[in-house]
């Protein structure tokens, strides 16, 4: 055991009220409050290529007993899902300048749902009039890639759901695009995924919620040992380095 390193319970995948699919109550306090109700330590906010949302739960959780990482969940050419994880809010807003430069389309509230940009004291900024629902002109290859140009963490999303996987959608994790870590879905579990994938053995898996509605945040967490919530030190723990890691 290292000195200093201790467990964080960590739900990486949440969506706030900005996806479309999310539900309303997603908004910026009321998911802070309820992600420190669940005791997680740690979240990710990844709303689905888009991250307007995300400086106001960071406001939203200052005082409180919870770290956020900024994130987001890119939708790639192939239709898949990837999660991008930042140590801080100006490397996130330069992969989304990336992101919205790949992305066409306007929303249709009427199908795919409301876009709300609410602030940490409740109150709608505004909407999303972007078609965040769709995938960008960018393949995994190129997404992955630009996040670790900007010093982010590249997850695949729920390889184990049938739609909007990289596996769903390729058949298998291409070994030359460079995911930090696969991501499994509360359905499946951890352990589940190890016995269904052995051949995904060199790869760490890690667990999260996948939260579009209040009730499933921290449905799905992951405990991981490192000495401070920071994404050099989930990179180490991700590696297995240095006495950091992921519990499976
Ligand atoms: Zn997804
Ligand atoms: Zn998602």
């Amino acid at each position: 055991m290292v000195t200093g390193v201790k467990e964080f319970r960590c739900d990486l995948h949440i969506h706030t009220c900005l996806s479309p699919c999310a539900d309303l109550d997603m908004y910026p306090s009321a998911l802070v409050e309820r992600s420190v109700a669940e005791g997680l330590d740690v979240i990710g906010i990844c709303d689905h290529n888009a991250s307007e949302n995300v400086r106001y739960v960071i406001e939203a959780s200052r005082g409180k007993p919870l770290h956020v990482f900024p994130g987001m969940e890119i939708s790639s050419r192939e239709e898949a899902h990837v999660i991008a994880l930042f140590e801080n809010i100006d490397d996130l807003l330069r992969v989304q300048e990336v992101v919205y430069s790949a992305l066409s389309g306007s929303n249709r509230e009427e199908i795919f749902g409301c876009q709300a940009i609410v602030n940490a004291s409740d109150e709608v900024e505004g909407f999303n009039d972007r078609l965040l629902i769709g995938s960008i002109d960018l393949s995994l290859q190129e997404i992955v890639e630009t996040i670790h140009a900007l010093k982010g963490i590249a997850i695949a999303s729920h390889i184990d759901r049938e739609s909007f996987s990289v596996l769903s959608q390729l058949g298998f994790i291409p070994p030359d695009i460079r995911f930090d870590a696969l991501e499994i879905s509360r359905r499946t579990g951890l352990k589940e995924a190890r016995k269904r994938y052995p051949d995904l053995n060199g790869y760490p898996f890690i667990e999260s919620s996948d939260a579009h509605f209040i009730r499933d945040i921290g449905e799905g967490s992951s405990r991981i040992f490192m000495k401070k919530p920071s994404l050099s030190e989930m990179k180490m723990a991700l590696e297995g380095r240095e006495g950091r890691y992921v519990k499976e």
